[in-house]
C-alpha cells in the first residue's frame, strides 16, 4: 500500500532506474510529489467548438470545418503549408512548418474534418499550427467525452515510458491508494464562503477532471490552498513581529526635527509624503520595532521622509544609519543629505568601500563614541567592526539591491533591534506586495512632489540617431543635460564594453569640445574616476552622461532632461523605469528616448509600448507582472520563499486577497489553531512548517 510519503520508484511500474531519472528531471521523490505534479494543460476532447468561438486563450480544442486550398508559402527554411478552415459561422487558418509532404499528399481540399489543436495568434490572424486532423467520417465513431490531462515531462523520461500518457498512468494508479491520507485542511465553514471544492474530490478532479466546470472548481481550490498556507505563514510573522520584537520608543518630537521641519525644507511636504511621515512617527513610539516598507515611484521624495525619520531617532538620543546599494547613491545621499541638514549641529559622515582605512579607523571611533549622528554609506557598513554607540534606525534605499541576509544584519548592530525603515521604488502590484512583503508594514507615497510635468517617452530605431543628436543639442544649447545609456549584461560584457566605448566615440564626435563636454562612468573603472565624473556631471561641467546602468538607482540631478536608452529592448521595464526616472525631476519637460534595432519580439514590442502608455510605476508594474511573470521579479528569488505548485502570482491575484483575510480571520479567531474543525488545518500547517524551516524574516 502506498502513503504519500513512499519513495517514487516503489510505485507500481516506476522502479529505481526511472524512479532515479523521476528525481532528476522533475524534482519527483515520493508519491506526494507525484500527486502535486499537476498537468499543465488539458486537452478538451468533450465538445466540438464553432469556428467563431476559438480565441487564444483556449487550451487545445476540437472543430469541425471544409478545408480550404493548401498553399506552400516561402522557400527553404521558411518553407510552411497553410491553408483555412470553414464552418458555417467563419473561418481560421491552419499553418503547418514541418511534415509538409504528408499534409499535403494526405488532406483533401473541400473535404469535411475534425480539427483538433491550440488556437493562437500568429502575425495578428487567429490560427492553429500542426493541428491534429481526422475526415469527419471518421472522427465521429470514437469521441471521447473527457478533459484528458497533459503532464509536464522531459525527452529522457519520455524515452523511458514516462511520456505525458505513463506519467497519467502513474498518477492514476497510486491517487486512490493514498486518498485516505488527503485529509481536509481547510475548515469546512471556510467552504462556503469561499466556494471551496472539499480537497480530495479537487485533487482527484485537477488531475482527472470530469467537466470544465469541475476543472475550474478543483483548479480555484488548490490554488487558494496555497495562497492560503502562504499567507498563514506570512501573517503569523507579521503578527509575532507586531507582538513581541520590542523596540526602542522615539517618544518626543524634538528639536532637530522640528527645526529642520519648519526652517529648513526648501518645499512643501507634498500630502503623501506628510502622510507618510505621520505613519512612520506613529509607528516609532509604540515600543515595538518598526519594519516598514517604503514604497514610492522614482521621484517621489523619499529620501526627504528618511531624514525625517532619521532626525526622530537623534532627537530621541539615537544614532540613525541608511545604507544604499551603490557607491554613487551612498555618495549623493551624504552629499545631499549633510547639505541640508549643515545648519544644524548634527554630524553626517560617509562610509563606502573607497573609504581609506585610516579614515574608517576615525569613522569608527567617532560611531561608538556616540559622535556621530548619521552614518551613510553602502555594504561597507555592515562589516562587524562598524560598530554603534546607540543605533535606532536603519534606512536601507533600494532595498530590492540587497540580500535578506544582508539586510538582517544591520538588524544586530543593536540590543534591542533597531527599527528599519526600507524603501523601494519599484513598485510592486499590490497583491504580490503581499506575499513578499506581507508581514512588513508598508507606507506608499502615491503622490510627486507638485510642478513635475510627465516625462514624454519615444520609442525609436536605431536609424533615426541622428535626429536623436540633433534634439539632445537642442536640449544642451537650452542648458539642459542629457544621459545616454547603455546595457552592461554579464553575458556579453566584453561585446557590451565596445558598445559602450564606441557609443562614447561617436557622442564625442558628435559633441565635439570646447562647447560641449561629455562624461562617461562604467563599472571597469576605479571608484575615484567614477566619482569625478560624476562629479562633473552633477555640477553642471559636463552636460552629456555616457553610463552604464551604474546611473540606474537613485542618482539625482534635476537639471538633467534628457535620458537616452540605447538598446532598449535588452532591458526589463523596471530598469527602464528606474533609468527614466533619472529625468523629470526638475520643473522642465523631459524626454525618454528608447533605441531599439528594427527587429523586435513580440514581448520586447510591448516593453517599449508600455514605456510609451505610461509613467505611472505601478501600471508598468503590473504590465512587468504579467509579461515576466512573478518568478523573475525583484525579490522573489532572493527570498526564496514563493514555491508554488499551482497558483501564479501575476495571474492569480485576485485570489490573493481572499486568502490573506482568510488567514488573518484564522489567526484572529483561533490563535494555537485550535478549535472545531481545525485539527486538519493544523496538521497540515505544522507539516509545512517542519518542510519549510528557513521561512526566515525579511528585510
Ligand atoms: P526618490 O523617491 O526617487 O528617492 P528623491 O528623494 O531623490 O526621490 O527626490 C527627488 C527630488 O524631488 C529631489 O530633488 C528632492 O529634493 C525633490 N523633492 C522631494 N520632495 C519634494 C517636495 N515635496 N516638493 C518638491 N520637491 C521635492
Ligand atoms: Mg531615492
Amino acid at each position: 500500500m502506498l502513503k504519500l510519503k513512499t519513495p517514487i520508484e516503489y510505485v507500481k511500474g516506476v522502479g529505481p532506474a526511472r524512479g532515479e531519472l523521476l528525481q532528476k528531471e522533475l524534482n519527483i521523490f515520493t508519491v506526494q510529489d507525484l500527486i502535486q505534479h499537476y498537468p499543465f494543460r488539458y486537452v478538451d476532447k468533450s465538445q466540438f467548438y464553432k469556428i467563431n468561438q476559438l480565441s487564444p486563450d483556449m487550451p487545445s480544442v476540437q472543430f469541425i470545418g471544409k478545408l480550404g486550398e493548401v498553399r506552400e508559402l516561402g522557400s527553404a527554411r521558411a518553407k510552411r503549408l497553410v491553408a483555412q478552415a470553414y464552418d458555417d459561422t467563419g473561418r481560421i487558418e491552419l499553418i503547418w512548418f514541418k511534415g509538409i509532404k504528408w499534409v499535403k499528399s494526405s488532406l483533401k481540399s473541400g473535404g469535411q474534418y475534425v480539427f483538433f489543436g491550440k488556437p493562437s495568434v500568429f502575425n495578428g490572424n487567429l490560427n492553429v499550427a500542426h493541428p491534429e486532423i481526422e475526415l469527419l467520417s471518421a472522427a465521429s465513431e470514437k469521441r471521447t467525452s473527457v478533459l484528458q490531462p497533459i503532464y509536464s515531462t522531459t525527452e529522457k523520461l519520455s524515452v523511458r515510458g514516462l511520456n505525458s500518457k505513463g506519467i497519467e498512468k502513474l498518477v492514476k494508479a497510486a491517487l486512490p491508494e493514498v486518498a485516505q491520507e488527503l485529509y481536509e485542511n481547510i475548515p469546512t465553514n471556510l467552504h462556503e464562503q469561499y466556494r471551496l471544492m472539499p480537497r480530495g474530490a479537487a485533487i482527484k478532479s485537477i488531475h482527472f477532471p470530469e467537466s470544465n466546470d469541475y476543472l475550474r472548481a478543483a483548479s480555484f481550490r488548490l490554488k487558494f490552498e496555497e495562497l492560503f498556507f502562504l499567507q498563514m505563514q506570512i501573517v503569523q510573522l507579521k503578527l509575532n513581529r507586531q507582538n513581541s520584537t520590542p523596540g526602542y520608543v522615539f517618544g518626543k518630537v524634538g528639536n532637530q526635527f522640528m527645526q529642520f521641519y519648519e526652517h529648513h525644507i526648501p518645499f512643501e511636504l507634498t500630502n503623501a509624503q506628510k502622510r507618510v511621515v505621520k505613519e512612520i512617527r506613529l509607528d516609532l513610539k509604540r515600543g515595538l520595532q518598526m519594519n516598514r516598507l517604503l514604497q514610492g515611484d522614482v521621484g517621489s521624495g523619499k529620501t526627504m521622509v528618511a531624514t525625517l525619520a532619521m532626525l526622530l531617532a537623534i532627537d530621541n538620543g539615537f544614532q540613525a544609519a541608511l545604507m544604499a546599494p551603490t557607491e554613487i547613491l551612498a555618495n549623493q545621499h551624504g552629499i545631499g543629505i549633510a547639505e541640508q541638514l549643515q545648519d544644524l549641529p548634527i554630524r553626517v559622515e560617509l562610509l563606502t568601500g573607497a573609504t581609506p582605512a585610516s579614515k574608517r579607523k576615525v569613522l569608527h571611533e567617532a560611531l561608538r563614541s556616540g559622535e556621530i549622528d548619521i552614518l551613510i554609506g553602502t555594504h561597507a557598513l555592515l562589516e562587524d567592526t562598524v560598530q554603534f554607540k546607540n543605533l535606532g534606525l536603519v534606512v536601507i534605499d533600494e532595498q530590492h539591491r540587497f540580500g535578506v541576509a544582508q539586510r538582517s544584519k544591520m538588524w544586530r548592530k543593536n540590543e534591542l533591534h533597531p527599527h528599519v525603515l526600507v524603501m523601494s521604488a519599484t513598485p510592486i502590484p499590490r497583491t504580490l506586495a503581499m506575499t513578499l512583503y506581507g508581514d512588513l508594514d508598508v507606507s506608499v507615497i502615491d503622490e510627486l512632489p507638485p510642478g513635475r510635468k510627465p516625462i514624454e517617452t519615444r520609442h525609436l530605431r536605431d536609424s533615426s540617431r541622428l535626429k536623436i543628436f540633433e534634439f539632445m543639442k537642442q536640449q544642451i544649447n537650452a542648458g539642459r543635460q542629457v544621459y545616454v545609456v547603455y546595457p552592461l549584461i554579464q553575458e556579453s560584457e566584453n561585446m557590451d564594453y565596445k558598445d559602450l566605448m564606441d557609443g562614447f566615440e561617436s557622442i564625442t564626435r558628435a559633441f565635439p569640445l570646447p562647447n560641449y563636454r561629455v562624461s562617461i562612468v562604467h563599472g571597469k573603472m576605479k571608484a575615484a574616476d567614477k566619482d569625478h565624473e560624476m562629479n562633473l556631471f552633477v555640477t553642471g561641467q559636463t552636460q552629456i552622461m555616457v553610463a552604464t546602468t551604474v546611473i540606474e538607482v537613485g542618482v539625482n540631478v534635476p537639471n538633467a532632461s534628457v535620458m537616452v536608452i540605447e538598446s532598449a529592448e535588452r532591458f526589463g521595464l523596471s530598469q527602464l523605469h528606474q533609468l527614466r526616472g533619472r529625468v523629470g525631476r526638475g520643473a522642465d519637460q523631459s524626454y525618454c528616448m528608447l533605441i531599439t534595432g528594427n527587429k523586435l519580439s513580440k514581448e520586447a514590442r510591448e516593453r517599449m509600448d508600455t514605456m510609451v502608455r505610461t509613467t505611472d510605476g505601478f501600471e508598468v508594474a503590473e504590465a512587468d507582472l504579467k509579461l515576466r511573470g512573478p518568478g523573475d521579479l525583484m525579490g522573489t528569488q532572493q527570498s526564496g520563499m514563493v514555491n508554488l505548485a499551482i497558483a501564479d502570482l501575476a495571474k492569480d491575484g485576485q485570489i490573493i486577497p481572499l486568502a490573506r483575510e482568510a488567514a488573518i480571520n484564522i489567526w484572529k479567531n483561533h490563535p494555537a489553531l485550535e478549535g472545531d474543525g481545525l485539527d486538519g488545518l493544523r496538521a497540515f500547517y505544522q507539516e509545512q512548517l517542519k518542510n519549510h524551516p528557513n521561512w526566515s524574516k525579511i528585510s
